[in-house]
């Protein structure tokens, strides 16, 4: 136990921040939602195959913990309430950070 606490000790911080390099413009990353009217909601969610996309009342929610970024939901779309980034950094401190959630009706 101790020669491994030494070792570590001695070898000091190994790890780096991933990626080395900005991920290519066609990387599917984290989605963004926005507030936007006359956005076809209902089919942006039924285009969801995991359900990270939801409607909940009057409020759009998005949770990142079940979201796998295929984009479905951005190609259903008719709006730019939905966009996808090339953004590959997901890690939150908390699991309320996983859920963002905008108006329905509301414009931004
Ligand atoms: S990118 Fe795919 S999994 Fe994520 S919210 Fe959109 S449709 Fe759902």
């Amino acid at each position: 136990m101790f020669d491994m606490l030494r070792k570590i000790w001695q070898v000091g911080t190994v790890t780096e921040k991933q990626p080395f390099e900005p991920a290519p413009k066609k990387y599917r990353g984290k989605i963004e939602l926005t507030a936007q009217k006359n956005t076809n909601w209902e089919e942006c969610i039924a285009a969801c195959p995991t359900g990270a996309l939801c409607m909940n009342v009057n409020k759009i929610r998005l949770f990142y913990g079940n979201c796998i970024q295929c984009g479905n939901c951005v190609k259903i779309c008719n709006t730019d309430a939905l966009t996808q980034t090339t953004d590959c950094y997901q890690a939150v401190n908390a699991k309320k950070d996983l859920f963002i959630s905008v108006d329905k009706d509301e414009e931004k």
